[in-house]
């Protein structure tokens, strides 16, 4: 190499060294344009119907609608769910089988949904919470079922003269909430004719 071309090279070399920096420094000061997670987080706005995880519906009574029947977890291909259930006595004689432990493993779910699908009573969802990051796999095994069960109530025989006797009261009852008695009610409609 002549004296002539290694100066011309180092030239080269220290021109595109400076370019870079400059691309460099201009990304620097200029505002991000990509999302900006984690500052947005009050603000985001996850779909609703994201997957991010499954979770028992819960009513506002504490309730959820699983009866331990197994087809979710029979219909997920990879064996993320397993259901333990155990039978109950019920107060009239008969048994019953009831959840127990609703186990679910985030780590191998692929969200296919077919669970969901599947499910009878409707009682699992997708959750769109999104943050599920842990820092150990055994992290990511829940129980879904977390609200302790209740008990079964116990099953209310009515006796057939019992329910008569309560239905008359009721008519009667109605009529008089409105403020008004079954023989004002039928005056009005006589005059109204
Ligand atoms: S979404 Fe699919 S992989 Fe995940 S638990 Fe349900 S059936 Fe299994
Ligand atoms: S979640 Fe649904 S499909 Fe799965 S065991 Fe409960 S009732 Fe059956």
């Amino acid at each position: 190499m002549s004296i002539k071309e290694y100066f011309v090279s180092l030239f080269k070399g220290m021109y595109s060294l400076i370019k870079g920096m400059e691309v460099t420094g201009k990304e620097l000061v200029t505002p991000k344009v990509t999302e900006q997670y984690p500052e947005n987080r009050a603000t985001l706005q996850i779909p609703d119907r994201f997957r991010a995880t499954l979770q028992f519906i819960y009513d506002e009574n504490g309730n959820h609608k699983c009866i331990g029947c197994r087809s979710c977890e029979r219909a997920c291909p990879n064996g993320t769910i397993h259901i333990d259930t155990r039978m109950v006595d019920l107060p009239n004689g008969k048994k019953k089988m009831k959840l127990d432990k609703y186990i679910y493993d985030l780590g191998s779910c692929t969200f296919c949904s077919l669970c969901v699908q599947s499910c009878p009573t409707s009682a699992i969802e997708f959750s769109n919470d999104f943050e599920q990051a842990v820092f150990r796999r055994e992290s990511l095994v829940k129980q879904l079922n977390y609200l302790p069960e209740k008990d079964e109530p116990a099953p209310a025989v009515a006796q057939p003269n019992e329910a008569k006797s309560e239905a008359a009261p009721k008519t009667a009852d109605a009529a008089t909430v409105e403020g008004n008695s079954p023989e004002t009610v039928k005056n009005d409609n006589q005059e109204n004719q």
